[in-house]
């Protein structure tokens, strides 16, 4: 190695007079041995001012410089994975803003999360969950370029920043190369397993300039994107944060509907298309909002299972129908069922026992053959332990369940097989469609035949006319539910049509 740098230093020495303190400085010893040197370096003069010499000592500070990179390592690196983490991403995005001042290209954070990885790591164990994430680390690092970051966050988050993008379509490369990365299965325990993941995406300067506002929107689009299933990604867009801020006014206000009694229920008869007349009815809530008027459940139910209110009103909604129902069926001899809408989050939810519903189900005498829960399908996508072992315990005190939405969403044949079902509703789409659609109405066909033979019950949902329910009905489909039968209706509507019957 050259020492050039040494006699530059000490020249400059020898003509300002200026010591050297203090400096540390790697070098290599001729057995090619690395070792950090700290040195202090000071002139002599002579009686004229002059400087005529230097003195100087060094000490081996190797060890020191060892452990302060360690520490700078452990502080700014992931130990499982060995990626930076969300500090070293800050300085790697500080640097990237520097390059984008200079050069104007564009900067893309792409935010990445792990769908079903709590399933994993609670079925296959801890281990083969970190095996995941350290694979998954392999994968990303193999879809960036030298400058690009890919960092851990925490858990199954990771984030990748992509540095020198001169056309959106740049971005693009490597969004598709992430995607198609989780195309290949993981090897867990022998076993191939495919991982799907969501992805978020922020452009700056488009979208941000500061890296905690582009984190905050790459989230946005992340948790847009996680609503759809399998590997999938959202961009960052005006209509996306729109949508987002008036979701949040829309939590804030939720917190005082409840409250404010803000809540009602309708209940919209389920006929027996064999006789004609309702057997059950089916819950469904309302929220009359002091400044918004009717609030649409489509709108606020999944507002309210993100910031985890579903389970106050859940339990609310649960309680006032199983007490109506309970309370018509009592006055009027009647032995109508209920069906309830419930979110897989309530399921989940920590302080959730079933034996509580159960219990109150008993208080108020509604016998629990005629409480039905109605779940939908996503559920299942993401089996949970809690969810599983709830489900269980209601069926095996009579109480039924129901799979909403039936063949639209992503739900697989082997669901039926595997988990405690007993009512299909084929959702409204299949009845509107059928209508124009010969290959829809052989299809809804066949799946009744199906559902039938596997000892489902099977209700059509969403019938508007006469022709839909004699179509239906000819379909060999026992039960249906929908305008032309009746518009959900207020509790004193439900006694006159009950009334009626
Ligand atoms: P869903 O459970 O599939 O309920 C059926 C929806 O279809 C209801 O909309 C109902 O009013 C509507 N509908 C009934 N018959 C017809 C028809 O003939 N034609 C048409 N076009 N629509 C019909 P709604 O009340 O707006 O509820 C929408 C969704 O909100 C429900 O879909 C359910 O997923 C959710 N939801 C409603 N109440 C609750 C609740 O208490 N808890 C939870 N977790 N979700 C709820
Ligand atoms: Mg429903
Ligand atoms: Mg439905």
């Amino acid at each position: 190695e050259s020492f050039g740098h040494v006699e530059k230093e000490e020249r400059y020495l020898f003509e300002s007079g200026e010591p050297i303190v203090n400096q540390v400085r790697q070098e290599v010893w001729r057995n090619g041995e690395r070792v950090w040197n700290q040195y202090t370096k000071m002139p002599i003069f002579d009686a004229f001012g002059e400087v005529t010499g230097l003195y100087g000592y060094a000490h081996d500070v190797t060890d020191k410089k060892r452990s302060e990179q360690l520490i700078w390592r452990q502080a700014n690196y992931d130990h499982l994975t060995q990626l930076p983490n969300r500090r070293l991403l800050g300085d790697r995005w500080h640097g990237a803003w520097q390059s984008h001042l200079r050069d104007k290209k564009s900067i893309g954070l792409l935010l990445l999360d792990l769908d079903g990885f709590k399933m994993i790591n609670d079925s296959k164990g801890h281990q083969a969950g970190e095996g995941v994430l350290i694979s998954v680390a392999e994968r990303l690092r193999r879809c960036t370029r030298g400058k690009d970051t890919v960092a851990r966050l925490s858990g199954d988050e990771f984030a990748i920043l992509a540095t020198d993008i001169k056309v959106e379509s740049d971005l693009d490369v490597v969004i598709s190369k992430v995607v198609r990365q989780f195309s290949e299965p993981f090897i867990i325990d022998r076993e191939e397993v495919v991982i799907s993941a969501s992805l978020g995406v922020a452009l700056a300067p488009r979208d941000g300039s500061d890296l905690d506002s582009m984190m905050m929107y790459a989230d946005q689009a992340l948790h847009a994107a996680k609503r759809v299933a399998g590997t999938s990604y959202r961009k960052f867009s005006a209509e996306l944060h729109e949508a987002v801020s008036k979701q949040f006014t829309l939590g804030n206000d939720l917190r005082y509907a409840l409250r404010n009694r803000e809540f009602t229920l309708n209940f919209q008869p389920i006929i027996d298309l064999e006789t004609g007349k309702a057997v059950k009815v089916e819950t469904l809530i309302r929220w009359h909002h002091s400044v918004r008027g009717w609030v649409s459940p489509v709108d606020f139910i999944p507002v309210a299972e993100q910031t985890g209110q579903i389970v106050q009103i859940g339990d609310w909604v649960f309680r006032e129908a199983v007490a109506t129902v309970a309370r018509i069926n009592q006055e009027k001899g009647l032995n109508i069922g209920v069906s309830v809408n419930v979110s897989p989050r309530q399921l989940q939810a920590d302080n959730f026992d079933p034996d509580d519903w159960l219990e109150y189900m008993s208080d108020q005498g509604l016998n629990p053959e005629l409480m039905v829960i109605e779940i939908t399908e996503g559920l299942f996508l993401d089996p949970d332990e809690k969810v599983l072992r709830a489900l269980d315990r209601f069926s095996s005190q009579g109480v039924r369940v129901s799979l909403d939405d039936f063949g639209t969403g992503y739900a697989s044949i082997s669901f039926l097989e595997n988990f405690e079902i007993d009512v299909l509703k084929l959702d409204q789409a299949f009845v509107r469609d059928s209508e124009r659609s010969p290959k829809r109405r052989i299809l809804s066909e066949a799946i009744i035949n199906m559902a039938k033979a596997l000892e489902f019950e099977i209700v059509a949902e969403g019938i508007e006319t006469q022709e839909q329910a004699d179509w239906i009905k000819a379909a060999g489909c026992e039960f249906g539910q929908g305008y032309y039968f009746s518009k959900p209706l207020t509790e004193g509507r439900l006694e006159e049509y009950l009334e009626g019957l």
